[in-house]
């Protein structure tokens, strides 16, 4: 059975807003060929639409917002199958407010079930303030991702995965972990595809987030070197991916 392909973006299929070219013949071959692909982001910011758009604008072709599957939408899903409450806050962007009414979240700042924590490059003091008084009365946490860092053109950012870090011991409760390597974002995206984890690869740059989530999820696994880790950071960090190329052009058969 022919494998479905779980794929990365930064640092993968581009970086900030540049294109990786070994990646678009990569991705114009599965095109070509039919070969089914889902990308897997623990970016919550955008929306699968905005997603395909940043995409398009950089030079890749066919790509459709069915496409995506982000870990805002992993952490609506996960919770939305654990739980049958659904009244729900957030800190994020419009990825992370579209995936909880998507899914049927009722919205509600005063009085919510859960409080999802997704990266929103405009919040600060006051709006982590309120929602963390939202958990100290009882709002479940909920980290989209836990990445330290996000890389940019200009550098290092602080990661969502420090923002929950903040929450977590501003009200000493451990959030609920969503995003590459835990296991719901996987689990999340074979059961949005209908597939199992024999029948999915997965595509990415970092070995601790991407690669680790592949093998615990028993998921094949690529690393491509064009983005965190290169092929001497396999044996420091002791994750081992099935395979190594340099350009996901090698993939092409
Ligand atoms: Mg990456």
């Amino acid at each position: 059975m022919e494998k479905v392909y779980l794929i990365d973006l930064d640092g993968t299929m581009y970086r900030g807003t540049q294109i990786i070219e070994s990646a678009k013949l990569f991705l114009d071959w599965c095109l070509e060929k039919g070969k089914s692909f889902l990308f897997l982001t623990n970016n919550s910011c955008r929306t699968p639409q905005q997603a395909a758009d940043h995409m398009l604008r950089m030079g890749y072709r066919g790509i459709r917002p069915e496409h995506f599957y982000t870990s805002a939408m992993a952490a609506a899903d996960t919770v939305a199958k654990r739980s049958a409450k659904r009244r729900a806050w957030y800190i994020g962007e419009e990825g992370m407010r579209e995936a909880l009414v998507k899914k049927g979240f009722i919205l509600d700042s005063n009085h919510p079930d859960f409080l999802f924590v997704g990266l929103n490059r405009q919040a600060g003091y006051p709006q982590y303030s309120e929602a963390i008084r939202l958990v100290l009365n009882g709002a479940q946490l909920i980290g989209t991702n836990n990445d330290r860092i996000l890389l940019s053109e200009t550098g290092a950012n602080v990661g969502n995965g420090s923002v929950v870090a903040l929450f977590e011991y501003c009200t000493s409760v451990s959030a609920m972990k969503i995003g590459k390597p835990y296991a719901p974002i996987l689990e999340g995206a074979l059961q949005f595809l209908q597939k199992q984890a024999k029948d999915a690869v997965m595509i990415g740059d970092n070995l601790e987030t991407d690669i680790l989530c592949g093998i615990r999820g028993g998921v094949e696994t690529v690393l491509v070197t064009t983005g965190v880790h290169r092929k001497e950071d396999i044996e420091r960090l002791q994750i081992f991916p099935d395979h190594v190329v340099s350009g996901l052009d090698e993939l092409i058969g």
